[in-house]
């Protein structure tokens, strides 16, 4: 039997599955920073990485073209970390699929952000660099928590005037009681905005005098003057990252030497049992900046297989619950969560894939209506198109063309398989049009 490792009709195994959301108080900078994913992605993607300084006009040219659009419930693209003298990656050289979710910043918890929560397996939640926690800020925070989303944060905006990182890395203990330690931390502040230290690998990241997108950098070691502000983050990194790890606690009792790999593993494994946040200073207008963030993703944010298994009951027998842990070689499991009026395409049914496999011309079944039907076309968004697919297997966000019978919230899985995802909920409206 083929399980999701050795599955050879997968685009990517789900151990390099990144499903994730990106949060933030309105104008911290979460659409510029999707939108520079995606473009950033998208162009290492279709062609080739290029670090070589491209102007402005250009880049914002071709992003026009591109005709780049976030405006979906979930987009799909990929990310490989680059090997970077001296700086230690964990997943160097794989590929990643990377589905970004749209989590509406919804003051309270309404069905549609918990359900857009649930789907998700980590956030990224943004800060102004000027304005520190917002209240926003403290609601996705607490909807984060109750989901138990592992989560990292990014302090965006730090080209801006009055921008000030450890004022937002003080916020994010006090307000929000979160147990973070800078993993990037902006060299500059305002116009003189000009790098990134990496604290785990102790070095400096230094955009290009002459690039105002900072794609062109160089690795340095630390400059003199910075290089007390980066031992101190570090201690304080290893400090925070031991008192919730045991095997890193160990090491630095011991005072065995670790390498920044392993330092980086002990990270993930403290994100991802939310019990700490990395936080990343910079700007989404800079690309490289934007490409750490991504290394950052990918290192420490979960895949679907290291979260808690979804929880599903009988629609017979309440009394009779289910794990439903990611593999391939289950009935289909699929949560669709979030119905989208496309004008090209008509009704979509956004849907996360929890186990098992579903094809193009599959009959499903609905535990809630009884009924069954057709899987008429499935289709994964992309930046800037959408692409038929023949199959989606568990872990994969995508979208389903001509499901009539099918709302917010209902399971879709195989015949007589009378088992709910969550508790049938009452049908809502078709909620954007795209
Ligand atoms: P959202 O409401 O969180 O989606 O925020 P937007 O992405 O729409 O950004 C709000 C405003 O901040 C826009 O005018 C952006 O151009 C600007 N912005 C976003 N990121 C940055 C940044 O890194 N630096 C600066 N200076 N402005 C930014």
């Amino acid at each position: 039997m083929s399980d999701h490792v050795n599955n050879p009709n997968r685009k990517a195994p789900l151990e390099r599955y990144r499903n994730i959301g990106i949060s933030a108080h309105i104008d911290a900078g979460k659409t510029t920073l999707s939108e520079r994913i995606l473009f950033y992605t998208g162009m290492i993607h279709k062609i080739g990485e290029t670090h070589d300084g491209s102007t402005t006009t250009d880049w914002m040219e071709q992003e026009r073209e591109r005709g780049i659009t976030i405006t979906s419930a979930a987009v799909t693209t990929n990310w490989k970390q680059v090997k970077n003298e001296g700086i230690s990656k964990v997943f160097e050289g794989e590929n990643f699929q990377l589905n970004i979710i749209d989590t509406p910043g919804h003051v309270d918890f309404t069905a549609e952000v918990e359900r857009s929560l649930r789907v998700l397996d980590g956030a990224i939640v943004v800060f102004c660099g000027v304005a520190g926690v917002q209240p926003q800020t403290e609601t996705v925070w607490r909807q984060a928590t109750k989901y138990s989303v592992p989560r990292m944060c990014f302090v965006n905006k730090m080209d801006r005037t009055g921008a000030n990182f450890n004022n937002v890395l003080d916020d994010i203990h006090n307000k929000l009681g979160a147990n973070a330690a800078a993993i990037l931390i902006p060299i500059g502040a305002e116009d003189q905005l000009r790098g990134q230290i990496d604290v785990v690998n102790q070095k400096a990241v230094i955009y290009a005098d002459n690039d105002r997108l900072g794609s062109t950098y160089t690795i340095e070691d630390i400059p003199a003057e910075l290089k007390e502000e980066a031992e101190l983050a570090y201690h304080e990194l290893v400090s925070r990252v031991a008192d919730v790890d045991d095997e890193l606690a160990e090491k630095v009792l011991m005072e065995e030497p670790f390498t920044p790999k392993e330092l980086k593993e002990a990270i993930r494994r403290a994100t991802i049992a939310n019990k700490f946040v990395p936080v990343a200073g910079g700007s989404a207008f800079k690309n490289k900046g934007v490409q750490f963030l991504l290394d950052a993703v990918v290192d420490y944010l979960p895949s679907p297989v290291e979260t808690v298994p979804a929880h599903a009951e009988s629609t017979l027998d309440p009394e009779k619950t289910f794990e439903i842990t990611a593999t391939d070689d289950a009935k289909p499991m699929v949560l669709a969560f979030k119905l989208w009026a496309d004008k090209f395409v008509g009704k979509l049914v956004f849907i996360r894939v929890y186990s098992g496999v579903l094809k193009k011309g599959d009959t499903v079944y609905n535990p809630r209506t009884r009924k069954t039907e057709r899987v008429g076309r499935i289709i994964q968004i992309q930046a800037d198109q959408h692409t038929d697919i023949d199959a989606v297997y568990s872990g994969d966000i995508a979208a389903i063309v001509g499901l009539r019978n099918v709302t917010t919230g209902d399971t879709i899985t195989s015949p007589d398989n009378d088992i709910c995802l969550e508790p049938p909920t009452f049908p809502e409206t078709v909620i954007s049009m795209a």
